[in-house]
Order: C-alpha cells, then sequence, then structure tokens
C-alpha cells in the first residue's frame, strides 16, 4: 500500500503542473498519443489477439476509434468552449445592493483512478474514453490495467509515456499500474488523493467500487458503466410484415464479437401472435447455425457457462436453440431461450445480464402484459423499439414509458455498434450505470471530470484566459445572458 501512496503523491503533484496547461498544448499531447499507438503497428494488434482471442479486423477497427476519440477530445479542448465560461460583470450602482464581477468555468477534478475494461482492450482501456476524457479536462490519469490483457496495456502505456515526453507534459500526468488484486483497486478508489474513478466491467466490479468511494471520509463520484441487457421491443404490425428480417438482424447482433458488448440485445419481448411463433423459429434456426466463438479469457466463459446455465433453470424458461457445433474450453454457444411475459414479470433473476451470445425471448399475451414486463425492467444503456408507422403511433404512450428506462433508444435498428459521435449518449439509469446524467462515448464524457467553479470579484490576470475581458482564446462564452465570442 506504500507503492499506491507513491502513485498518488506522484500523480497529485503532476496534476499540479498539468491544470495549469493551455488547451492547446493538451491538444497537441492527446494526438501525440494518437500517433504513438499507431506507432506501435501490427506488433500491438498481436498482442492484443494473443491476450484477448479477438479477431485482427476487430482489433483493428478498434484501435482506430480509439485514436479517433483522442483526435475529438484534441480538437475539442483546442477550440476551447466546453469550459462552458459565463461572465456577468459587476454593477456597482446597483440598488438596493450593489452586483459583484461573477465569472464561471469548469476546472479539472484532481487524479483521477481508470480500471481499464476487458472487452475494449483499446478503446475503454489503458488509452480509451476515461483516460483521453480525463486528459482533456486536465486531470492526472492512474490506469489498473485489465488482468486480462497485462501486455497490451503496458505497451499502449508506454505509447503514453513517450507523448508525455516528447510534448512536455508533467511526466507522472499518467501512472500505469498492474495488480490484479481487489485491494489494490480499493485502495486506489479510497486514497484521499484520488478525486473520481471511471470503470467499465460487472455489475458486481463497478458497485463495489462505488460503494468504497462513498464510505470514504470524503466521499468522491464513480462513473461504473456496468451490466446492461438491452430490451428490444418488437410491435405486433412489424413481426408481421418482417419478422424474417428481423430475427435475421437479431441473430447477428446477438452474437457479434461473441456477444461480449455492452449493448448486446440480451432481451426480446413481443405479444403472442402467430407472426411471432413464426419469428422464434426463424430466429432459432439463424442461433443454431451460428457456432460457438471463443471468449475473451477463462474467467468470462466460466461466468457466462455459469450465469446462462442459472437463467435456464429459471421456472417457465425454455431453451429454444444453441450453437449446433459443440462448445470447446473457452468458447460460448450462441443461445436462445424463451418464457412467457406471466413468468417474465414476477422474476427478478430474468433481468440480470448473461454476459455473452444469449437472449431471452419473452412473449406476452396481451399489449397490458407487454407494458407490464417493460415495467419490470430496471435502468438500461439502450432499449429499441421495432414497429412500422401505425405501431409507432398507436404505442407513443409506451415508447414514452421506455425512455425513462434507458440512456439510448433505438427505433428499427439493434443496439449494438456504438456511434463516436457528440451526439451519443452512452449511459443509463442504474443498475446500467452509477449516474445517468453522465456519457462514457464522445466528447461530453469530459463532463464526468470537471466541475465549476465562480470566481468572484477577481482582477484580471488573475483569472483564467477563458474568463478575462479581452477573450484571448476566442471561445464561445455567455456573457450578461448574451451567447459572444
Ligand atoms: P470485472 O470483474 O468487473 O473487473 C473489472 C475490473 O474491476 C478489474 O480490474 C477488477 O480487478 C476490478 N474489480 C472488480 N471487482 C472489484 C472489487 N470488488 N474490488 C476492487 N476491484 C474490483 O469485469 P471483467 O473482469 O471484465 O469481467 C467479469 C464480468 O464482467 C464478465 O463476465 C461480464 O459479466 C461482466 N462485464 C460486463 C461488461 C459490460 O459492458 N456490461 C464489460 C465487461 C465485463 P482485478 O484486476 O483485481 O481483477
Amino acid at each position: 500500500m506504500n507503492e499506491i501512496n507513491a502513485v498518488l503523491e506522484s500523480s497529485h503533484a503532476a496534476f499540479q503542473q498539468y491544470k495549469k496547461v493551455s488547451g492547446a498544448d493538451k491538444s497537441v499531447f492527446l494526438q501525440a498519443i494518437a500517433s504513438e499507438i499507431e506507432a506501435l503497428g501490427q506488433p500491438l494488434i498481436a498482442t492484443a489477439m494473443e491476450e484477448t482471442n479477438l479477431p485482427e479486423a476487430r482489433l483493428v477497427g478498434e484501435r482506430g476509434r480509439t485514436c479517433n476519440q483522442l483526435r475529438q477530445f484534441a480538437a475539442l479542448v483546442k477550440e476551447g468552449s466546453w469550459v462552458d465560461a459565463r461572465i456577468d460583470t459587476a454593477i456597482p450602482d446597483r440598488a438596493p445592493l450593489p452586483k459583484p464581477d461573477i465569472r464561471k468555468m469548469m476546472v479539472p477534478l484532481g487524479p483521477v483512478v481508470v480500471f481499464g475494461a476487458s472487452n475494449f482492450p483499446f478503446a475503454y482501456s489503458t488509452a480509451g474514453v476515461d483516460t483521453c476524457s480525463a486528459l482533456a479536462a486536465g486531470c492526472s490519469v492512474v490506469l489498473k490495467a485489465h488482468p486480462a490483457h497485462p501486455k497490451t496495456s503496458a505497451m499502449v502505456a508506454h505509447a503514453i509515456e513517450m507523448a508525455v515526453e516528447k510534448t512536455g507534459m508533467p511526466k507522472d500526468v499518467f501512472i500505469h499500474v498492474q495488480d490484479s488484486s481487489f485491494e489494490a483497486g480499493k485502495a486506489l478508489v479510497q486514497h484521499p488523493l484520488t478525486k473520481a474513478v471511471g470503470f467499465t466491467g460487472s455489475f458486481s466490479g463497478g458497485k463495489a467500487l462505488y460503494d468504497y468511494a462513498t464510505q470514504r471520509p470524503e466521499p468522491i463520484p464513480v462513473f461504473a458503466e456496468m451490466g446492461s441487457i438491452n430490451p428490444v421491443f418488437i410491435l405486433p404490425e412489424a413481426m408481421m410484415v418482417r419478422g424474417d428480417k428481423i430475427a435475421e438482424m437479431y441473430a447477428a447482433s446477438i452474437t457479434q464479437g461473441v456477444g461480449q458488448f455492452c449493448t448486446n440485445p440480451g432481451l426480446l419481448l413481443s405479444v403472442e401472435n402467430p407472426a411471432l411463433k413464426n419469428f422464434a423459429t426463424q430466429l432459432a434456426e439463424r442461433m443454431k447455425a451460428i457456432g460457438p466463438g471463443t471468449m475473451l479469457h477463462s474467467g468470462i466463459a466460466n461466468s457466462f457457462v455459469k450465469n446462462r446455465a442459472k437463467a435456464l433453470e429459471q421456472k417457465g424458461v425454455v431453451l429454444l436453440a444453441e450453437s449446433v457445433e459443440k462448445a470447446k474450453e473457452n468458447q460460448a454457444a450462441s443461445t436462445l431461450a424463451t418464457v412467457k411475459a406471466s413468468e417474465f414479470i414476477h422474476n427478478h433473476q430474468l433481468v440480470e445480464e448473461v454476459f455473452g451470445p444469449y437472449s431471452l425471448l419473452v412473449t406476452a399475451s396481451t399489449i397490458g402484459e407487454l407494458k407490464a414486463a417493460a415495467a419490470k425492467i430496471p435502468g438500461q444503456l439502450t432499449a429499441t423499439i421495432i414497429g412500422e408507422e401505425a405501431d409507432l403511433i398507436a404505442f407513443a404512450d409506451f415508447i414514452d414509458l421506455v425512455i425513462e428506462k434507458a440512456g439510448r433508444v433505438i427505433i428499427n435498428g439493434v443496439p449494438t455498434g456504438v456511434e463516436v459521435c457528440p451526439s451519443m449518449h452512452h449511459g443509463g439509469p442504474f443498475p446500467a450505470t452509477t449516474d445517468s446524467r453522465f456519457t462514457s462515448v464522445g466528447i461530453d464524457a469530459i463532463k464526468r471530470f470537471v466541475r465549476p467553479v465562480s470566481f468572484q470579484n477577481f482582477p484580471q490576470q488573475l483569472l483564467p484566459a477563458e474568463l478575462k475581458d479581452n477573450n484571448p482564446l476566442g471561445i464561445w462564452r455567455l456573457v450578461n445572458n448574451e451567447f459572444k465570442k
């Protein structure tokens, strides 16, 4: 634990310098990280393939996404308006009381502890969105590598360290920690100099970190993205008109990446009719034909076997289909089960995530029962509605209910495949995340690691550049209730 103390002391010392680095210089730093990662070339991809069992094309794509994220944040901080500057100038002769000069903007929180994720070795790990948004905000980062891909993490960490050196950033603005023990994770979260935490993984992991943080004498925010089963509601008209097409689309989405995505559709819900029977048959046939896939590591494969078995032994749950090909060691069989909504409504276990290529088809006997089943689903990252125009109009109130449950609501699509863009919200009500107000995808992720400060009656020379009268950075600001550059 002495080591962890030294890590946080160093991170805190680096933060004292880094918080003063300009947006333009942070931008150069973030771009340099992207270039250094790209310079690692094929050996990085080969190492990640060896450690995660993920295919080359997926890893090349994920590396591209990671560098793209870094460059999006680089552009954001270079432009600078993200600090939300507000300026209300003084009115000394206002009656009955004079109005003081008050100016507000976002400032970085301090050292942030980030836990790398197992299922995204690049995009949610060492230089992933948590690290890059915290660095963009002006925070220092202590990264706890995920034990499932230590070599990949060390290579990316080295790339960040090279970027630190080449761009003259404070030496310990990024510190890489490799220690696969819960004690180390707990100590990092509970260290008094830690000011926030970023996490992607299981519900039990995220909730444990959240609890450590709230038990501290000074509680701190934990931005944990945890389990989600991403319900898909297939409305009656769409089921009749294009059940076959929906089955094809969903067989692919459920099994994409061996189901190891937080947006995997683990729950399909619809109303009983002949078209639903045909859909179930079509989906089952397609799932049987999709062979088992190798999972990220043995721990995740074992959890899949255990959680799938637990789901299948629940009252009323029937196995509809599994990969015809037998699963080998560390592989997961594509699995489709079904249950009646009348059972689903009374069994909380059925809304637990089965992380992997698994989905449960819930069949409601009436639209009222479908609505009752929807009401039992806890907070989610996403929810999807598949409907024809007539369905969507008839179910407008139902869609309103669904919006209360999820951070992203999709009409006629699949939840897998998260676009990295400013309008993306990747978050959702608990238990999907610990704070539904924030996203872990897109430039708004920076908002997790800042806090507003009002500067009252500050002389010009002591104000941050963003708040000075002459607007030296030329950013958008709300000045006396009017947006101006
Ligand atoms: P995990 O078990 O949640 O672990 C992620 C990280 O959190 C690891 O670094 C782990 O520490 C740390 N951690 C977990 N519990 C902790 C605790 N009580 N105290 C301190 N640190 C703790 O996730 P995983 O290893 O990636 O996969 C396990 C399961 O998580 C999967 O089977 C799957 O169900 C789920 N998962 C879900 C998502 C999603 O997006 N919804 C993504 C990935 C995984 P150590 O390094 O010490 O192990």
